[in-house]
């Protein structure tokens, strides 16, 4: 019986790093980037406990969804000083917007323009996403295309976002932390299958990366523009919509006629934990 599986969340101190593949120490990934959410009481659950057993017991972590799984080259010298910035800015950007709404109740405008980053921000979600499982011990990262041009795309710095891959990104107005390394999803409408796509979401953002999308597959997302932006420090504006948000679910939980696949081992569920002296 695979139920109640005691489901790890602590990993070894060496091994191979997630992004790059090589052996050496692991170093702690905070999923989102720290800049973003203040790591804080949480309790983690796999996407498969969330959805069968969303009251049974969590792992609970002190210092938020952080895991050991990316060495510290990937981590500190491309991650965190090349890329984590621009997210960190894009986040607080859009956070001070949608406090603004809930806080206040202010009306806001159906969508904003923000000037973004594109290769910095793309590849630190990528990167946060691939370091967002545990390494399998004793093992390199799997190969396979969709994963590998992940990797490749984050490592060289003078490549553009792959040709296979579609970055979607909505306002995310929920405290939960979600990440996904691999979620293929399929209809039963004859809209085709996604059979790679990663996720990350936390507040206030959601960024799914599609591989390969049929175009019969509806996804009413916007996207960032994969063409013509090379360098890392060439910006585009990106358009935010600020009223029309899919579900705070969106997309690990399928709608009707909508089935998921996905190794549960690589996922991470993480929301904030009872506070001590409380249930
Ligand atoms: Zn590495």
């Amino acid at each position: 019986m695979k139920k109640n599986k005691q489901v790890k969340f602590k990993g070894g101190k060496e091994g191979y790093c997630n992004i790059c593949g090589q052996y050496s120490k692991l170093t702690r990934d905070h999923i989102p980037p720290q800049g973003c959410v203040k790591p804080t009481n949480v309790e983690l659950r796999t996407l498969e406990q969330y959805l069968t057993e969303p009251s049974g017991k969590p792992v609970n972590s002190q210092s938020g969804l952080n895991l050991l799984s990316i060495c510290g080259n990937c981590n500190n010298n491309l991650l965190g000083t090349e890329y984590d910035p621009e997210l960190i800015e894009v986040s607080k950007q859009v956070a001070t917007l949608v406090r603004v709404k809930q806080e206040l109740g202010l009306f806001l405008p159906e969508t904003i323009e923000l000037s973004v980053k594109p290769q910095r921000l793309v590849r630190a979600v990528i990167g946060h996403i691939l370091a967002g499982k545990l390494p399998t011990p004793g093992q390199p990262p799997i190969s396979a295309r969709f994963p590998n041009a992940l990797r490749n795309y984050f490592l060289d710095t003078s490549s553009a976002i792959p040709n296979h891959i579609e970055v979607y990104y909505w306002v995310y107005p929920s405290n939960k932390q979600i990440v996904i390394n691999s979620l293929g999803i399929g209809s039963g409408i004859g809209e085709g299958f996604i059979s790679g796509s990663c996720l990350l979401k936390f507040f206030p953002l959601a960024f799914w990366i599609v591989w390969d999308k049929p175009p019969s597959f509806p996804i009413n997302l916007k996207k960032i523009s994969s063409e013509n932006f090379n360098g890392l420090d060439e910006s585009c504006e990106i358009v935010v919509d600020l009223r029309n948000l899919p579900p705070l679910n969106y997309p690990e939980v399928p709608g009707e006629s909508r089935y998921i696949m996905f190794h549960n081992d690589s996922t991470v569920l993480a929301q904030p934990g009872k506070p001590k002296g409380f249930g």
